[in-house]
């Protein structure tokens, strides 16, 4: 983490854009489970990427590019999770009024206000994740705001998506995809960029999934919500990074994107100041096969015996600049690399800065630079493939160090695991929408609004509030509570068994997570099963010291009751005569000590009582028998 920078001087932007899937019954157009499937498919079906032209006339340059690289795309489905609509062979059924319905719920949230009517529009998709070439997307409110601790965040808007299919593997020109993820509806929900701190950025993806957790309508687990970032800084660009899963990763997103930026800033600047201009960096490949006649090198070997060509180009000025890190792992070679991937399908690209090493030898690397008549500043980039590839792939190269020489290039880029990002396609264009005429427009009424607007969730904020005063909780035990998602729960357990409320939550949310830890299967245990083991302990029936331990039976022995647990355990409470037993016996064997020390004596016989009957009496019984009996 690096604390040291001062994010309001770098004039750093955040925007956040929230995709969330939402838990309906049926998908966005059509009748289909919005589920996943693990099985092999039933049905596959290959189709030819074609570049989808916008009202405008325009074609997606990318788009373009991959149709004359005849990319292909083979789709996997089952009939019962897509049908002829995600196939793109019928048109789609009118949308979802119950994806509508919790879209207008978490628009009304957050403040939004709903459109009169809504448009259901089409977006420019270029890499085969939809069948269509497009994404389906409608607005439902606008201008909303939330508050995050004391700043209010503006929302731009809030709208309802498609989900796209997911790509399953990808073998030469032909990519995999699977439909089943087509078509569920995701809620979108976009900020105004004003996020100025990569810790900001976390607090609101969280207040955001928070809100849209309380409608009680959205899907859980991994992979069921992505955040897109739009990042910038003063003198960067703007930056657009897609599908990070996870929440505690978005603050080291954005301070990664923040390094990246001024480091390549940085080498933009140092580069201008050695006098590398755009006209330095031509577009002349050299064939330098010859060289690698002999290599030692794997790679280049095994395309030279395939009867693939080494091309080589010059990139002047550029020596250690391609070995400059940006963020972890990461250099300005690696995002040329990314580049020559994907503009020229190739596995990748050596450059000088990395040489030698892969089995090239430092003569070969001299052989090079002679071939290339390199210069002792410049650096040298070649790639084996099939020489169109092979071109393709040093335009990209050559197009990324001009980029360079200007300093940051907009562009979007994908986020990975581990927080840094990866190029993903040029940032595309404004004129990327147009409308879906196969879908009428839906107006909506004050009515239908008011009726939804009547039965709004409660906010997490007034929540937690009113746990805390109702129940007399600390913030921390309401927050869990929240979060853990079992308020329900513990307000009907709290109401019926008369335990004390801190018990009941302490139970439902730090006991549980460390059951769960443990390897224990806590959804065996129903609901009604923990209100009568709660009821138990008010009735004095069980001891509340026993309630892990029968929680864990219970989910051990599923459909087992909770009197068979407490028989099965030698959990039956004693009687209060049992317990006087026990303690006079206890007394009777420490008998020398309890004469000699009399009151410290106490704690002795407490310790060794408890020990015998935990989670068969009550701890407050045994003291007061304790008590009552050493006094005589
Ligand atoms: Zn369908």
């Amino acid at each position: 983490m690096n604390e040291k920078l001062d994010y309001a001087q770098l004039g750093l932007k955040v925007g956040l854009e929230v995709h969330q899937q939402l838990d309906t019954h049926t998908k966005l157009f059509c009748h289909c489970k919005p589920e996943l499937f693990k099985e092999e498919p039933e049905i596959t079906f290959l189709r030819r990427l074609r570049p989808t032209q916008s009202e405008l006339g325009q074609i997606d340059p990318a788009a373009y590019f991959e149709f004359q690289k005849g990319v292909k795309i083979l789709y996997e489905a089952n009939s019962q999770t897509s049908c002829l609509v995600e196939m793109d062979e019928e048109p789609p059924h009118p949308l979802n009024m119950e994806a509508v319905e919790i879209a207008l719920t978490a628009a009304l949230m957050m403040k939004a206000t709903p459109v009169d009517e809504i448009h259901v529009m089409r977006k420019t998709v270029i890499d085969g994740s939809n069948t269509t070439g497009f994404q389906r997307t409608c607005v439902i409110a606008i201008n909303g705001t939330i508050k995050v601790g004391e700043k209010t965040v503006p929302i731009q808007h809030i709208s309802l998506e498609e989900d796209a299919a997911r790509k399953t593997g990808e073998e030469g020109t032909t990519i995999r995809y699977r439909i089943d993820r087509l078509g569920i509806p995701l809620i979108e929900v976009a900020t105004a960029p004003v996020i100025n701190t990569p810790k900001e950025a976390g607090g609101v993806a969280l207040a955001i999934g928070k809100i849209l957790r309380a409608t009680g309508k959205v899907k859980r687990g991994l992979g069921t919500i992505r955040q897109d970032l739009n990042i910038s800084i003063k003198g960067g660009a703007l930056t657009e990074i897609k599908g990070v899963q996870e929440l505690e990763l978005i603050p080291l997103v954005v301070e990664y994107e923040v390094q990246r930026q001024l480091n390549l800033i940085k080498i933009s600047q140092e580069l201008a100041k050695a006098g590398v201009r755009p006209e330095n960096l031509k577009e002349e490949f050299f064939d330098v096969t010859e060289v690698f006649q002999q290599t030692n090198c794997k790679v280049l070997r095994k395309a030279i015996e395939k009867g693939q060509r080494v091309l080589a180009v010059k990139l002047p000025g550029f020596k250690g600049f391609l070995k400059r890190e940006l963020i972890p792992g990461v250099r300005l070679g690696t995002e040329m690399a990314d580049r020559a991937r994907f503009w020229g399908r190739v596995g990748g690209i050596f450059h000088t800065d990395e040489l030698p090493a892969y089995g090239i030898t430092s003569q070969e690397v001299e052989a090079l630079r002679k071939a290339v008549s390199a210069q002792s500043t410049d650096a040298v980039v070649f790639v084996a493939d099939a020489p169109e590839n092979a071109k393709d792939a040093l335009k990209a190269v050559l197009e990324r160090a001009c980029e360079a020489l200007k300093g940051v290039p907009e562009e979007t880029r994908a986020a990975n695991p581990d927080g840094t990002t990866r190029y993903m396609r040029p940032r595309p264009g404004a004129a990327r929408m147009y409308p879906e005429t196969d879908i009428p427009p839906i107006q909506l009424t004050e009515e239908y609004i008011n009726k939804i607007r009547q039965n709004l969730p409660e906010l997490p904020e007034q929540k937690l509030q009113r746990l805390m005063q109702e129940y007399n909780l600390n913030q921390k035990l309401a927050q869990q509570l929240i979060d853990s998602e079992c308020t329900e729960l513990f307000e009907k357990v709290a109401k019926e068994s008369q335990v004390p409320p801190t018990t009941i939550a302490a139970f439902l949310t730090e006991t549980l997570k460390s059951l769960k830890r443990e390897g224990v299967k806590t959804k065996n245990v129903s609901e009604s099963q923990i209100l009568e083991m709660f009821k138990a302990v008010a009735s004095g029936e069980l001891a509340k010291e026993a309630l892990t331990e029968v929680f864990k039976w219970l989910a051990q022995h599923e459909g087992k009751t909770l009197h068979e647990a407490i028989q099965s355990l030698g959990l039956k409470m004693l009687s209060e005569k049992e317990l006087e037993e026990i303690v006079e016996k206890t007394i009777r064997i420490n008998k020398e000590t309890v004469e000699k020390y009399r009151k410290e004596s106490f704690h002795i016989i407490v310790s060794s009582v408890m020990r015998e009957v935990r989670g068969r009496a009550n701890p407050e019984k045994v003291i007061e028998i304790i008590k009552k009996k050493l006094e005589k």
